[in-house]
């Protein structure tokens, strides 16, 4: 086990060279003592600081429509499975998402997520977004992130034609792990969605969410398929229970637990970008300033079912910290 200060600073400069961490050294960044901390951090901040700088990268998401997804996922308040007193409303209209772009881009977001709770996107709610899309693209320039379920090609091409950057479909947990959180679609579906979005040229935000009851092994497994899958964005979710869901009573990550998994999946992925996102507020609490080293973008104005600490907090806290909200280039991912 690496236990010195050096060793985190070594790990950084194998990631900065272009050398893929191992699977034990990704151990080692989640086993951190925690009076190693800072050191780890400084050691996973140089990194982010070599591809992002002090930019920090904002997105805001859409709830386009909300509590109605017929699968099972266990962390999930929007499955209908879940006795959550989750808000249900059906699919948005066009009108509504064009102007919570119009919000998104006036806060400075460089992206707009627009995300359905369903199982894939079809008919009329596909429509939709890709409309919503459209008029966006014309009117002002953000990058449209678009989080609708598993995906076909033919959706995929649909969906990329009318200008959707990025598609989010988290892989959530490890392979092994996957199946004791979600029984009605397979780690695989997940797996082969990423691939069709990334085959129609549409980037892939694809992340997972920690503290689920998983070993360290699959946070680090996570890790590595993520890797191989060369998804541009991480999103780093951490777990949040929600009540009327089956983890309802699962206990939440520690800070320092939560900041050794974004340094370790910045070490591993160390050119994309990772975000502090969903359970942000609610897991570091005091200590989310922190998250900004390995991280390099957050979500602002809230979550899809819970609040956030807000936007005015989170610029103060950016600002804060000596970072910077990052102005959209075209190049962006
Ligand atoms: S597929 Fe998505 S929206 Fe549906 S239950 Fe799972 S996490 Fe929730």
């Amino acid at each position: 086990m690496i236990t010195t200060t050096t060793d985190w600073n070594e790990l950084a400069d194998k990631s900065l060279a272009g050398a893929e961490l191992s699977r034990d050294e990704a151990m080692a960044v989640l086993q951190c003592p925690n009076d190693e901390l800072l050191a780890l951090l400084h050691a996973a901040f140089r990194v982010r600081l070599h591809f992002y700088g002090r930019d920090v990268r904002l997105h805001v998401l859409q709830n386009a429509k909300s509590g109605t997804c017929p699968e099972n996922c266990s962390f999930c308040s929007q499955s209908l499975d879940a006795e959550s007193g989750t808000k249900r409303y059906p699919m948005k209209s066009v009108e509504e998402l064009v102007e919570g772009a119009r919000r998104a881009h006036a806060l400075g977001a460089s992206k707009y997520c627009m995300v359905t709770a369903t199982r894939g996107p079809m008919g009329r709610d596909l429509a939709t977004i890709c409309e919503a899309t459209r008029r966006i693209k014309q009117e002002m320039n953000i990058k449209i992130c678009a989080s609708l379920g598993l995906l076909n090609m033919e959706v995929a091409q649909e969906l990329a034609a009318a200008g959707v950057d990025r598609f989010n479909h988290n892989l959530e947990t490890s392979r092994e792990y996957f199946s004791k959180v979600c029984q009605t679609h397979a780690f695989d579906d997940r797996v082969s969605t990423v691939k069709i979005a990334k085959a129609a040229g549409m980037e892939a935000c694809c992340g997972g969410i920690v503290g689920l009851g998983e070993q360290f092994e699959d946070r680090v497994a996570l890790a590595f398929e993520l890797r191989e899958l060369g998804v541009e964005s991480i999103p780093v979710n951490f777990l949040d229970p929600r009540p009327g869901t089956p983890l309802a009573n699962v206990p939440r990550m520690v800070p320092a637990e939560c900041l050794k998994a974004l340094c370790m999946f910045r070490l591993v992925n160390p050119s994309r970008d990772i975000r502090a996102a969903g359970g942000r507020e609610a897991c570091l609490k005091e200590m989310q300033i922190f998250a900004l080293y390995p991280a390099n973008s957050i979500f602002t104005e809230g979550y899809l079912t819970t609040d956030g600490q807000g936007y005015k907090r989170d610029i103060a806290m950016i600002e804060d910290a000596g970072f910077r909200v990052a102005e959209l280039v075209e190049s962006d991912g």
